[in-house]
């Protein structure tokens, strides 16, 4: 894929990516789905071939890339054909570790996200409860400071990964009411007073496990807080840049995947004599979708540019959010449409696209919350 940000090298890794992705994932996409949960050998698997850290540095284990790897990490798994795998895959490399990279301790990299790069340990992020979601500064799963322990109490919820994470990337109540009083601990799932307390069943995203989480007297050690104390809330907003970014990247990538796969649909299926791509209302539709994700795809380009020059792109990533998020449910919607009644089976990929891709605007902050950052930034109130 020719453009001026990818280089020579980020080209190599996409086609050696593309092979494990198509030769290694999409084959399992059916089984992974029916079973509701993919094997955990894949993460080692994965974590020898250094794909759970090509942008981590070479020292602990990752690939000292930069984050247009990742974003070509993002792209291709698409073909993968199962959003929960992706997405399980993604908790791990671009939303529960890179907060761990950013601000953690030689030792806590050491125990927490080497092994995660391994593929060794599952990673997951703990910020939704049942009583908090878009409002992280409302939550309230509290964790108290006693002797060289933190004891937290209380709930997370629709957490990836959930089930069998090995650690937990936690946001608690240290201090005051607001989001001056939250923090990050890391959790190591085996503490006592740890426990799942329930897997969800959801619409789509079949092959990832979502769970609810208990925390009742549960002791951590103190010197697993990340950072300081009370300044939770500001890695967390950090933190979420990346994971916004990786899921407008996935998004535009997906809706291109579905329109290609409309158009060769299209072009062979035959009503009133001829292929439905040779109905002017169908052609161009698409035209006007592709158009569209053409847009969406250098709006987030833009994003991951400014990114990985440590630009401020809170604007361009939550515009990319929201733009290829909305983008991608609508273009699902209508390559469903397009496929008729075939759209609606089990055994036409779009069904499940259209199922899956739906979280897009509502995990990782939803459409509504991107337009509130918006109209902050754009000074609007
Ligand atoms: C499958 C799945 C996986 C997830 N994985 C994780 C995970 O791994 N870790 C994790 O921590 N969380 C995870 N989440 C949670 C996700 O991030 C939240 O669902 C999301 O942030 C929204 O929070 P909420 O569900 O509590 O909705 P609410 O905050 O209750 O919002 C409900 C509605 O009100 C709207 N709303 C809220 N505030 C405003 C406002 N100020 N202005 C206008 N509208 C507003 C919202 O946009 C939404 O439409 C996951 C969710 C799902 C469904």
């Amino acid at each position: 894929m020719a453009t001026t940000f990818f280089t020579a090298d980020h080209d190599i890794f996409r086609k050696s990516f593309r092979d494990f992705v198509d030769k290694e994932l999409a084959p399992h996409a059916d089984e992974w789905e029916r079973a509701e949960l993919f094997p955990r050998e894949v993460f080692p698997r994965m974590g020898k071939l250094v794909y759970l850290g090509l942008s981590y540095p070479e020292e602990l284990g990752g690939g000292g890339g930069d984050w247009w790897y990742n974003a070509v990490f993002a792209e291709e798994l698409v073909r993968s054909r199962s959003a929960g795998l992706n997405m399980s895959l993604l908790v791990q490399t671009d939303m529960a570790t890179p907060v761990i990279n950013a601000i953690g301790t030689r030792e806590q990299k050491q125990e927490f996200l080497v092994p995660a790069i391994r593929g060794e340990k599952i990673a997951a992020l703990g910020i939704s409860e049942p009583d908090a979601g878009s409002d992280v500064a409302s939550i309230r799963t509290t964790a108290r400071r006693v002797g060289d322990e933190y004891v937290a109490n209380g709930a997370k919820t629709f957490i990836t990964n959930g089930t069998r994470a090995d650690f937990i990337t936690l946001a608690v109540r240290t201090g005051a009411e607001g989001h001056g009083g939250v923090s990050l601990l890391l959790v190591p799932t085996d503490v006592k007073g740890f426990r799942v307390a329930r897997k969800l069943a959801k619409v789509g995203n079949h092959a990832s496990d979502t769970a609810e989480l208990a925390f009742e007297d549960c002791r951590v050690p103190a010197r697993y807080l990340l950072g300081e104390e009370n300044q939770g809330f500001t890695y967390i907003m950090r933190n979420f840049q990346g994971e916004r970014l990786v899921a407008a990247v996935g998004a535009v990538a997906g809706a291109r995947h579905d329109l290609d796969e409309a158009i060769a649909y299209a072009a062979q299926r035959q009503a009133f004599g001829r292929p439905i791509l040779r109905f002017q209302v169908w052609r161009h539709e698409l035209v006007q979708l592709l158009t569209e994700v053409e847009a969406g795809r250098w709006l987030t380009y833009r994003a991951v540019d400014l990114f990985v020059r440590r630009e401020d792109a809170v604007k361009e990533i939550s515009m990319a959010k929201l733009f290829c998020g909305e983008l991608a449910c609508r273009v699902a919607d209508r390559c469903l449409q397009l496929h008729g009644g075939y759209g609606y089976m089990d055994e036409y990929p779009i069904s499940r696209r259209w199922r899956d891709i739906r979280l897009i605007t509502i995990g990782g902050g939803t459409s509504e919350i991107m337009r509130e950052i918006l109209s902050k930034r754009l000074g609007l109130g």
